[in-house]
């Protein structure tokens, strides 16, 4: 079977299926982006973003991948003359130390091996030493489906008056952040994750101090430029408005289905397909108590490589999943299960993952990982 995009059982770890309303919103003659009609849109969007962040702040849409969003808040945010903290376990980690680095003139970055916590300890040390301005973290990351704990890190930062900066690109509307109570500052998600809107936007939220402390960085993505036109429903720039049509819609779904309801049933997606790779007789990559409740990493079956696998996968059963990004290219394969994926989803891959497997001699209780999913359906 070649890839179809209409009828693909479709579950990487982001850009995730859209559901069809949002894609109709999309199919829009062109707008003048300056026009009432166009601010009467983005109105309605800046009502509905704290319904994806859980919270209310100073909220930016730009017209660009996740990456521009944290290039819009590093490069405004980070320290010039204090030092700036990362803390890395993965691709996205690395990521942003990269990023980082091209805006703050000191960093220290602590890492952790890739599927394992972050090095707390040694960052609440860093931040005793009292000369720390800002703090940059991946909520979740994406690459090893490992899911930080950030709640061991918010009160010692918080103490120590850093900017705590998120990466929440794969975490928003997929796993819990409590951005006020944990003193978070800015957080950025990406539009293709958790949210189900087509790739192409980034979203940022900033705390009070985050939008005081604003020094200019990046020209396009000037988040101060963005918060000053959004205050008049405006963009500085001609912003990708198909996406911000999809946008709305994509909001105005999560408002329906409610933030805590997708936050709970991604969890139950989650808990359900670990449950299913137990049945399947493969292995976690991440160590269970942190598995990622959007994007689940499997460590490869022995003697198939996942490249084998997922073209199998793909051209048998019209099912896609992803493979391993970075250091874990060619190691794991990943099924994103965050937006609007749902338990058909799990059920077919479940079944064609059982049936690849089997067929491959290397099957283990036949029907088992599909009765894992059923067990725990609603
Ligand atoms: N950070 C995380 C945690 C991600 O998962 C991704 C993409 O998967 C990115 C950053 C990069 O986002 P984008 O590819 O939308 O620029």
């Amino acid at each position: 079977m070649t890839f179809d995009p209409e009828t693909t059982t479709f579950l990487i770890a982001g850009p995730v299926r859209i559901h069809p309303r949002v894609l109709r919103a999309m199919s829009m003659s062109s707008l003048n982006h300056r026009g009432d009609y166009f601010h009467g849109i983005v109105a309605e969007i800046r009502e509905l973003l704290p319904v994806l962040f859980g919270a209310k702040g100073h909220q930016a849409i730009l017209s660009g991948s996740g990456t521009a969003g944290l290039e819009a808040v590093y490069s405004a945010l980070v320290p010039k003359d204090r030092r700036t903290l990362v803390l890395s376990n993965g691709n996205f980690g690395e990521r942003t130390n990269e990023i980082v680095r091209r805006y703050s003139p000191t960093v220290t970055t602590l890492t952790a091996p890739w599927g394992h916590p972050l090095p707390f300890e040694a960052a609440v040390a860093e931040l005793e030493k009292g000369d720390i301005g800002a703090v940059c973290v991946v909520h979740n990351e994406t690459s090893a489906g490992f899911a930080n704990d950030l709640s061991r890190i918010a009160p010692a930062i918080r103490k120590s008056g850093a900017l705590f900066l998120v990466d929440g690109i794969s975490a928003v509307a997929g796993i819990p952040l409590p951005i006020d109570a944990w003193g978070i500052d800015a957080v950025v998600a990406g539009s293709q994750k958790g949210l189900a809107a087509p790739a192409g936007l980034a979203l940022v939220h900033l705390s009070d101090r985050a939008r005081a402390a604003l020094h200019p960085g990046a020209y396009y993505l000037d988040l101060a430029a963005h918060l000053k036109s959004l205050e008049k429903n405006d963009t500085p720039w001609t912003p990708a408005v198909p996406l911000f049509l999809a946008l709305r819609e994509a909001l105005v779904l999560l408002r329906e289905e409610g933030l805590e309801g997708r936050l709970q049933r991604t969890h139950r997606l989650a808990d359900a397909m670990r449950a299913a790779v137990d049945a399947l007789g493969l292995s976690l990559f991440p160590d269970r108590r942190w598995a990622s409740d959007t994007v689940t990493a499997v460590q490869n079956p022995d003697g198939m490589g996942d490249a084998e696998l997922r073209k199998v996968l793909e051209r048998e059963y019209n099912v896609l999943v992803q493979g391993g990004q970075g250091a874990l290219t060619g190691k794991i394969f990943r099924v994103g299960h965050m937006g609007i994926a749902d338990w058909p989803d799990l059920l077919v891959t479940t079944a064609a993952l059982e049936r690849v497997l089997t067929k491959a001699g290397r099957g283990k209780e036949p029907g088992a990982a599909v009765r894992a999913i059923v067990e725990r359906m609603p």
